[in-house]
């Protein structure tokens, strides 16, 4: 283990000894992983701004209507019955992030969070290019509110609120849709004053997360980070300080062999901790507070370049990695995770891929019995077409499809359903010669047709009298 004073563990260095708010002002990343952290975040903001606006099949790409209890998802449409198949996806996802956190620790929370990706890949970018980098911050800092002090923070803080208020528009366009999010645009607040609050509300607390709040929300409100001292050991690849190589840590002086000073490849320039936007010292090992955002592998990939050592000072290695020089095992727990999330991952797709577009529920009337007419045997009926689709279905008519008779929809022969939309609950009569009836209680399968199509079929019993049984 590396050689360290242990007092890191009684403290966190975002709150000071007199128990205030110690405001932390990381460098500016540079290096390999911030450009392709920053080249996916670009990538997935760009997702998230987009998606709630495309349409497919008419249909908005991503939807969550709470309100409405419409959910769109990749353009699927969940409706309320198929709560399971969210269900399904929820627990797919979390398996899939406890798998990855197992293998590779917290590679979400450095590359795919958006909390992360909205502080350190947006607004610190922001406030990088208003206040300067580090020192130009601190110092800002410390100045009295002049006219300097006044304008920087003044510019920043309305084009972080600016931005808050985008980010609340496109989270709006999500819940009521993107359709309603531009009516209300034309109407204006007017119209609208009640979402606009919120809509203000919303953006005060993303200005106050991104503003004030930030790493906090890594360390003390996220949940997903307390669970990593559960999820991580010993094999999982994680960002990590080799101290094998990098202890004892000492200055670089000039002309020095310390090899034969028998010192690490550690300079103890501390550019690893500058520029960590959680303020922790990764030479202390693996924290809680540690988001995995590479920022302190760029920062000593730099300095071993300047002092001629060998890059991977602080690299993606597993403790077992570091301390015996072991390569990325599949441990049992990751084999164990990954067959459970295969099979979740099928079943979920099976879902999907066999979801219809048009669904037909049949149920026999409450507390009705049969009838018997001539030499027929008659049921009531309780049905409904749930059309997810964005057109109306004209003249659906129903038939049995394995056992003959006939079905009487009372007043019409055939009807109409309107799109994206479940249907009332109407009266179906079935009559089926007895002669076809063998049990008292008998499978028939029912079929609802539009222009010639099949659309759906659903099974329903057939009560008859005792005496078939
Ligand atoms: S940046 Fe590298 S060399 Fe500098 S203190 Fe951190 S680990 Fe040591
Ligand atoms: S220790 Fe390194 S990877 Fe972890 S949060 Fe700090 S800079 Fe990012």
């Amino acid at each position: 283990m590396p050689p360290v004073d242990e007092s890191f563990r009684d403290s966190i260095t975002t709150i000071s000894k007199e128990g205030k708010r110690n405001f932390l002002h990381p460098k500016k990343p540079k290096g390999r992983y911030y450009n392709y952290r920053s080249l996916l975040s670009y990538f997935l903001i760009g997702f998230l701004f987009i998606a709630p606006f495309l349409k497919v099949n008419g249909k908005q790409f991503i939807l969550i209507n709470v309100m409405e209890r419409k959910y769109n998802i990749f353009g699927y449409t969940f409706w309320p019955q198929d709560f399971y198949l969210i269900v399904l996806a929820v627990l797919t996802g979390v398996l899939f992030i406890i798998l990855f956190t197992v293998a590779f620790g917290r590679v979400f929370c450095g590359w795919f969070c958006p909390q992360t990706i909205f502080l350190e890949l947006i607004f610190r970018k922001i406030e990088y290019a208003i206040e300067g980098d580090r020192p130009k911050q601190i110092k800002l800092e410390k100045m009295p509110w002049n006219q300097e002090k006044i304008i920087k923070k003044g510019s920043k803080w309305l084009i972080f609120y600016i931005l808050s208020f985008i980010i609340s528009n496109v989270f709006l366009a999500y819940f009521i849709g993107s359709d309603a999010l531009i009516q209300h645009l034309k109407d204006g607040p007017s119209e609208h004053l009640v979402t606009f609050i919120k809509l203000l509300f919303f953006a005060a607390v993303f200005f106050f997360v991104f503003s004030w709040f930030r790493e906090q929300v890594c360390i003390i409100v996220c949940p997903y980070g307390r669970l990593q001292s559960v999820l991580l050991d010993n094999k999982t690849i994680i960002v990590a300080y080799d101290y094998k190589r990098g202890e004892g840590r000492a200055k670089m002086r000039k002309g020095q062999d310390r090899e034969a000073e028998n010192l690490g490849d550690c300079i103890d320039c501390k550019q690893c901790v500058q520029v960590c936007p959680t303020g922790i010292d990764i030479r202390n090992g693996t924290q809680l507070e540690c988001v995995n955002c590479t920022a302190c592998m760029d920062a000593c990939d730099a300095v071993m370049d300047k002092v001629g050592f060998e890059k991977g000072l602080i690299r993606y290695a597993s403790e077992d990695a570091i301390a015996k020089g072991e390569k990325f095992k599949l441990t049992g727990r990751m084999k164990f995770y990954a067959t459970i999330l295969t099979v979740l991952m099928s079943v979920l797709g099976y879902l999907l891929l066999t979801q219809k577009e048009i669904t037909l529920r049949v149920n026999n009337t409450r507390g009705a019995l049969y009838q018997t007419v001539n030499d027929s045997i008659i049921n009531t009926y309780n049905y409904k077409i749930a059309n997810k689709t964005n057109d109306e279905i004209k003249d659906v008519s129903f038939k049995l499809l394995d056992h003959k008779g006939v079905i009487i929809l009372p007043g019409t022969k055939t009807v109409s359903f309107e799109k994206a939309t479940m249907s009332n609950s109407a009266t179906m009569i079935i009559k089926i010669p007895a002669s076809e009836i063998t049990k008292n209680k008998e499978q028939i399968k029912i079929g609802a047709y539009a222009d010639g199509k099949l659309l759906d079929t659903r099974k329903v019993i057939f009560l008859g009298p005792h005496h078939f049984n």
